[in-house]
């Protein structure tokens, strides 16, 4: 199964898809992940993406589409991929569809998670990770159950992501209403478009999507 989570930064996309790849055993894809690692290592592509991550544009429809090509191609997305943080524009989406079809497969659902904008900020500027385990936490939303200590390995150690401020985020959802709210009837119009409201509790939003997921493959079967 191949899915496509959409929704503006802090949405939870990232926290979904970690669900998903558990339970079912589908690759989550997280472009923002590959490029971020990319920068840290200090390639070649990593050099080129630096200032446009930190600045919170988007990079070239061309690197993106050969580095999710490239990726879908490996053995662990045999049995499907998530892709979170892909499709960003028009063209990735037109993109994708084609080079789906050469491999003989195809996108099964997109799901949208819908969020309000001041909801999103506080998110993102709130969110932390455990810099040993990589756990996710939010000052305001789920802080740590004893402060300073990660709840799942007890590190004191935490990263935050240095484009998680207010003026990059504010300048994120800007690229994200003017590039990828266009995709939302791009794929509307093929029926594989499922709205799901991202405010309610992370589980209620799990357990909404598996409802996707069920419906979708029963009609695919
Ligand atoms: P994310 O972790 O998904 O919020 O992505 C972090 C940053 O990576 C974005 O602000 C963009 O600069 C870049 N990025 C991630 N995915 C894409 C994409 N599909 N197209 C263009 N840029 C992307």
């Amino acid at each position: 199964m191949n899915l496509v989570l959409l929704g503006p930064p802090g949405a939870g996309k990232g926290t979904q898809a970690k669900r998903l790849e558990n339970r079912h055993g589908i690759k989550q894809l997280s472009t923002g992940d590959m490029l971020r690692e990319a920068v840290s290592s200090g390639s070649p592509l990593g050099q080129q993406v630096r200032s446009i991550l930190e600045n919170g544009q988007l990079v070239s429809d061309d690197i993106m589409t050969e580095m999710i090509a490239d990726r879908i191609d490996q053995p662990d997305c045999a049995a499907g991929f998530i892709l979170d943080g892909f499709p960003r524009t028009v063209g990735q989406a037109q993109s994708l569809e084609a080079l789906l079809v050469k491999k003989g497969t195809r996108v099964d659902a997109v799901i949208q998670l819908k969020v309000d904008d001041q909801v999103l900020i506080d998110r993102i500027v709130g969110r932390f990770a455990c810099a040993n385990c990589g756990e996710n936490y939010n000052k305001q939303f789920r802080p740590t159950k004893v402060p300073g200590v990660c709840d799942v390995c007890g590190s004191t150690e935490f990263t935050q992501r240095s484009d998680d401020t207010e003026e990059t985020v504010r300048a994120r959802l800007a690229g994200f209403y003017e590039m990828t709210q266009p995709i939302l009837p791009y794929y509307r119009d093929r029926g594989l478009l499922y709205e799901i409201d991202g405010l309610q509790s992370f589980d209620q939003v799990t357990a909404e999507i598996e409802a996707v997921l069920s419906r979708s493959s029963a009609a695919a079967s």
